[in-house]
């Protein structure tokens, strides 16, 4: 008998194995990959960052290397070592989660779950009892309606086939310009495919600043990407190893065809509970086929909890991480704590796009009265020495307290530096606590700081 049973190997079930193995309890996680860390350190955050950063050292040697004084032949492009190097990168990763789930005395089931009741779960011909259940299984790309996924094919293709294609495309059209597909468009941009990215909505990365959404959009443009917005993608062929779309643009219905060697459909995620018979146990799930939870991660049905992609809130690995976690603790008597106030976005393009807490219009809407502390990049001594000078930070803190109510950086190190204003809003900082702290010089962080001045007496360097 297990105090605690993990169904899912991601972010979020890793972890919550591994915390509710540190407090004591004697657990196990059943994965149904081959391999553990889900679809993060499998198909997704991982192998994405690998190309990522591959693409990004290329485009440097294309770009700025000659303008350093470094001078040589032409970097060339080796797709399959390329590839190597991706699933070196994932494998050490994966493997690394083996070794905690050793260290911490977790056993992993192999095979897919299935709840038969409360405290049991059955994976393959074994029935495993349960004090308690966890369930996260993470999601999977949604489909969309006319077009038809192949990732063996190569021609129509998911985030997961994307980040496998057989060979370098010489075109390719994103459906949706969410954060997966400017990444995985990033990356074939530089490595030499013209993209076009398709998306509903009138602008690029729906739900983030708006300020940030038109000088992203500015800057991938210069990159070379093509953004058709407001468009609405109806079917898709493909003949002779090329595919074929319809759209329709929204603001006068008219009917577009495009033509691209490869097509990635980057429109989203949907939760993966199918198969764990959640319907016969009557868990309750919402109208977009979440599982329903409750403050403490429980659903409807004692002893069974879930997190993570297949519970509302954001699909990001920290959060469900955050969530694992928590609710380990809370299994484990302790006060488990999640503050979804506070969980950063980020964009791993160059530059990177991040974000913590309301943006400008949420802020607004809010009611409250706000004021803005805004820096650009150009007066930041280490962005210009590194030639990412694009960009800006702005902070945005409540007019009468001054506390931060949120960050929005678009530059270099954006992922990173989107911290310092976590670990203050946790705090409950004001804009002012942030001007008051001495930074190194010279950093990018520089700019965080010169942002929260900005909301107070002003800025040093614009
Ligand atoms: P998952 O990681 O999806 O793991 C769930 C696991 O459960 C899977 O391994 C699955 O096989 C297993 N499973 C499902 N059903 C069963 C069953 N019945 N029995 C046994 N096992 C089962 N997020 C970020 O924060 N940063 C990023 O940079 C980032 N980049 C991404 C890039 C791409 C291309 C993609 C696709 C996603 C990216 N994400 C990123 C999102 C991130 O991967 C997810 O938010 C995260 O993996 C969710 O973790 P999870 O533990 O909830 O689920």
């Amino acid at each position: 008998m297990y105090d605690l049973i993990v169904i899912g190997a991601g972010p979020g079930g890793y972890v919550c194995a591994i915390r509710a193995a540190q407090l004591g309890l004697k657990v196990a996680c059943v994965e149904g990959r081959e391999t553990l860390g889900g679809t993060c350190l499998n198909v997704g955050c991982i192998p994405s960052k690998a190309l990522l950063h591959a693409s990004h050292m290329l485009h440097e040697t294309h770009e700025n290397f000659d303008r350093m004084g470094l001078t040589g032949a032409k970097v060339k492009v080796d797709w399959r070592k390329m590839q190597g190097y991706k699933a070196d990168t994932v494998q050490g990763n994966t493997k690394g989660i083996e070794f905690l789930f050793k260290k911490n005395k977790i056993d992993w089931l192999k095979g897919w779950a299935r709840i038969e009741a409360p405290g049991k779960v059955r994976v393959g011909d074994d029935l495993h009892e349960t004090k308690r259940i966890v369930i996260a299984t993470g999601s999977i790309p949604a489909a969309l309606k006319g077009v038809e996924v192949d990732n063996a094919g190569g021609v129509i293709v998911d985030s997961t086939g994307a980040l496998a294609l057989p060979k370098i495309p010489k075109s390719m059209v994103v459906i949706g310009a969410g954060v997966i597909g400017l990444e995985l468009g990033s990356v074939y941009a530089r490595l030499g495919a013209e993209v076009t990215v398709i998306e509903y909505l009138d602008a690029i990365t729906p739900g983030m600043d708006g300020e940030v959404q038109k000088q992203f959009q500015k800057i991938l443009t210069k990159q070379g990407l093509t953004f058709v917005l407001g468009a609405a993608v109806t079917s898709a062929e493909v003949q002779k190893g090329k595919a074929r779309l319809t759209y329709t643009l929204r603001k006068d219905d008219s009917e577009h065809q495009i033509e691209a060697d490869c097509v990635l459909v980057a429109t989203g995620r949907r939760p993966q509970v199918e198969g764990l018979g959640l319907d016969d146990l009557g868990v309750t799930m919402t109208d977009r086929g979440f599982v329903q939870i409750d403050d403490h991660w429980a659903t409807s049905v004692a002893g069974i909890h879930a997190i993570g992609d297949c519970v509302p809130g954001p699909m990001l690995a920290h959060k469900a991480e955050d969530e694992g976690m928590a609710v380990a603790e809370v299994i484990a008597g302790k006060h488990g704590h999640v503050n979804y106030g506070v969980i950063p976005g980020v964009i791993y393009t160059t530059p990177e796009v991040a974000n913590v807490g309301l943006t400008e219009e949420a802020a607004k809407d809010s009611g409250r009265k706000i004021k803005l502390g805004k820096f650009p990049f150009m007066g930041n001594a280490r962005a210009k020495a590194a030639m990412q000078a694009e960009g800006f930070v702005k902070l945005i803190a409540d007019a009468e307290t001054d506390r931060i109510l949120g960050c929005h950086i678009i530059g270099p190190n954006a992922g990173e530096m989107i911290h310092e204003v976590c670990v203050a809003m946790e705090f409950g900082a004001a804009a002012e606590d942030l001007a008051l702290t001495c930074h190194a010089h010279p950093t990018t962080s520089e700019a965080v700081r010169e942002a929260a001045l900005a909301c107070g007496d002003g800025a040093i360097h614009v």
